[in-house]
């Protein structure tokens, strides 16, 4: 990019703000998953009013702009495919307020998850959403992706709780949208479009989220079966008890052996699978009780082991180890790709089942985690991206998968988005109709093609 352009954009967020040397510029080419892309600049912006000169120098210039929050993302949404800004917006972590009367916070695009989570926790209030890379990912990746994670079973998910938010459209303009008032059907929702909208409509630079009371009960078990289809069922039969748990989270052995292979927890590595639940609540007794429930319920289906954690410390290392089911995969073989797929819950075992058909047919191992009450499920495909013939087998299990779903009347991504990595499969999902009507969205709020362009579809 030429010297005088860079000088225009030092110029709205300071020369050390704009990076464009080779190395910054490799550093900004990745996510989570394996896409790469090389933006032209990084442009590091510190609040709205940045952000908003530097979109709007984007727009004269017909410049892409490429929202980028800690790209933890696992669809390659925050990679610059066809080149462009970067623009980061991890500058942009200040908790703006906390408002214990209205139960809302008020926090900058680059707040990461959890430092709100801290924060309110601290004051007795509780921000559900918990996205297993919360300690990376940001609030406004979380909207844009409409994050979800493993309480989202009882509390719901990132968008649940977006009552307002600031944007900056294509053109560099500033909008307010939403605010702290809960009920709002003034116009259409546009706060409602931007969640989930992967950085396509417009760049979220503060967002107003809800908040609820701090449960003060927890308490959480690991119940461990020897075959998959058992631990299935029994995800059905603990919801089936009335009680909502707040996380139902499934991993399969292969899982559960790259964790103790990485983290050495002393989880069982012989069984076929196995659930962490969770149950929290304000009665420590009914917290219990419902907990002994789930626990019945599991064993009536077979399991072999129910065990509820004891100590804080028990139960902490049991979410270390769901945790690190995504970073532990990646002893197993060189490259993962991971995919996101959501089914009607009553379909998870014939869907985990038709999965390990899939692995067996590739010869490729899929370790299979995920949300197992909201049916959201993880298949990880394990491969070596250098072995041409491997690289080919992990796109056709890839493809098996996403017709699974759809076969199964489920869909392509439950939380991760589209990004880069699913849009080939968009129109089998949703329909010819469906992507009309959201292109013509897409082109209302960015009729240039400017804001993250290459993605979704
Ligand atoms: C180990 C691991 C575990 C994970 N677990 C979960 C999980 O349990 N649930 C889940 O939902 N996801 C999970 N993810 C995926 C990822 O963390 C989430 O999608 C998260 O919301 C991304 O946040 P980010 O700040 O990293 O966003 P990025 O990756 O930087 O960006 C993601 C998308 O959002 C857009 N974007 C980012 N910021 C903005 C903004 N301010 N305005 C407009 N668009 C923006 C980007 O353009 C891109 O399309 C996991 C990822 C990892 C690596």
């Amino acid at each position: 990019m030429d010297d005088t352009r860079i000088r225009e954009f030092e110029k709205i967020v300071g020369a050390e703000h704009v990076l464009s040397t080779e190395e910054d510029l490799i550093s900004y080419s990745f996510d989570g998953t394996f896409t790469e892309g090389r933006p032209d600049i990084v442009v590091q912006p510190l609040n709205t009013e940045q952000v908003a000169g530097v979109v709007a120098l984007a727009h004269r210039y017909q410049m892409p702009v490429i929202p980028r929050g800690m790209a933890s993302g696992l669809a390659g949404g925050s990679v610059p495919v066809g080149g462009g800004i970067a623009l980061s917006l991890t500058r942009m972590n200040r908790i703006v307020e906390i408002d214990p009367d209205n139960m809302t916070a008020t926090v900058e695009a680059g707040v990461i998850t959890a430092d709100l989570q801290n924060e309110v926790e601290a004051l007795g209030l509780f921000y559900p959403p918990d996205p297993s890379s919360v300690k990376q990912s940001t609030i406004g990746g979380n909207v844009a992706c409409n994050a979800g994670g493993p309480r989202c079973l009882k509390y719901g998910v990132t968008g649940d709780y977006v009552m307002g938010l600031t944007m900056v459209t294509a053109a560099g303009d500033v909008v307010v949208t939403g605010g702290k008032f809960i009920k709002n059907v003034t116009g259409y929702n546009l706060a409602g479009l931007l969640v989930g909208s992967e950085g396509t409509l417009g760049v979220i630079t503060e967002i107003v989220v809800r908040l609820i009371g701090k449960p003060r009960i927890v308490r959480t078990a690991m119940a461990v079966f020897d075959h998959l289809d058992d631990c299935s069922r029994a995800v059905n039969s603990v919801l089936q008890e009335g009680i909502v748990p707040a996380t139902l989270e499934m991993m399969d052995q292969t899982s559960i052996q790259c964790i103790e292979e990485a983290m050495n927890l002393g989880l069982p590595v012989d069984k076929a699978a196995m659930l962490i639940i969770e149950c929290d609540g304000n009665n420590e007794a009914a917290v219990l009780e419902d907990m002994q429930a789930l626990a019945d319920a599991c064993r009536r289906e077979g399991a072999a082991e129910v065990t509820v954690a004891q100590t804080a410390t028990e139960r902490s290392e049991l979410w270390r180890a769901r945790r690190s089911v995504s970073p532990s995969l990646a002893r197993k073989a060189p490259n993962k790709l991971g995919e996101d797929i959501s089914v009607p819950r009553s379909c998870i075992p014939e869907a985990v089942r038709r999965i390990q058909d899939t692995s067996k047919r590739c010869g490729l191992p899929i370790a299979v985690f995920g949300h197992a009450g909201d049916g959201n499920l993880h298949p990880n495909i394990l491969f070596d991206r250098r072995d041409e013939e491997q690289n080919a087998k992990a796109e056709e299990a890839a493809g098996e998968i996403f017709q699974i779903a759809l076969e199964l009347g489920g869909t392509l991504s439950g939380e991760h988005g589209i990004g880069v990595m699913k849009k080939n499969y968009l129109a089998k999902d949703i329909g010819d109709v469906s992507i009309t009507l959201q292109k013509a969205i897409k082109h209302a709020f960015d009729p240039k093609g400017l804001l993250n362009p290459g993605k979704i579809y």
